[in-house]
């Protein structure tokens, strides 16, 4: 009779007994052993069918730990692969999230566009919007501002990564912070209509790393945005 795997050879004394006689039956048990020994020595004369069914019944995942009496090794190594699999499923939910969005809810539409107006140039895009319309941060980055500022009403200005700033205006109130980290869509305010503004709405405004207005259809277009 071929000796069972080392491992295993301590706990599966009797069942390799009763294995022995049903050579034929042999290949189909032997991931079985280990939880074959567990249970009621079986005689010798039972039938190799009665043996199977109890192998296969029991045929939950074996893991060759033979020493591990308590299953502890098991849980750790069960534990180790779940932190595993949840950074993997974390590194690709970061990789798949957009990078950039449109700063408002979908009840939001441009209304005015950037350049010169009657009243003077016009630095930014306005998004016309029910008040409450969630507004949202275009891209990662960091809170610059967020308080009240003249013509503005409430502002919220975000630096990028880039040294890109992304502005956002009207508002009555925000919900960030000086200082705090915010990720593309999360909501950062609610569309008012507060400032130099004549109906609700977003002003939403891009200033370059050096300072400079850039149109920020142009620049929501360039990172795959349709304003
Ligand atoms: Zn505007």
């Amino acid at each position: 009779m071929p000796a069972p795997p080392s491992v295993l050879r301590g706990r599966i004394v009797v069942a390799a007994v009763a294995v022995g006689a049903f050579a034929a039956a042999q290949q189909t048990l032997t991931s079985n052993y280990a939880l074959a020994s567990d249970s009621t020595p079986l005689a010798q004369g039972e039938g190799a069918a009665a043996f199977g069914v109890q192998g296969k019944t029991s045929s939950q995942e074996v893991l060759p730990l033979a020493d591990d009496a308590d299953g502890s090794l098991d849980m750790e190594a069960l534990n180790r692969a779940a932190a595993a699999n949840a950074r993997r499923d974390a590194r690709e939910a970061e990789r798949l999230r957009p990078k950039f969005v449109r700063p408002i809810g979908p009840g939001g539409q441009v209304s005015s566009g950037w350049g010169l107006r009657l009243d003077g140039m016009h630095w930014g895009i306005d998004f016309a919007a029910p008040l409450g319309e969630p507004i949202l941060a275009a891209a990662d980055g960091v809170v610059l501002n967020s308080g009240p500022a003249d013509g503005y009403g409430y502002w919220v200005r975000i630096k990028h990564a880039d040294g890109t700033i992304t502005t956002y205006g009207h508002m009555y109130s925000a919900l960030v912070r000086v200082g705090q980290p915010v990720k593309a869509g999360q909501q950062i305010a609610a569309v008012g209509n507060n400032g130099a503004s004549s109906g609700s709405h977003l002003h939403f405004q891009v200033e370059s790393a050096s300072g400079g207005h850039l149109n920020p259809r142009a620049w929501l277009q360039d990172h795959g945005i349709q304003p």
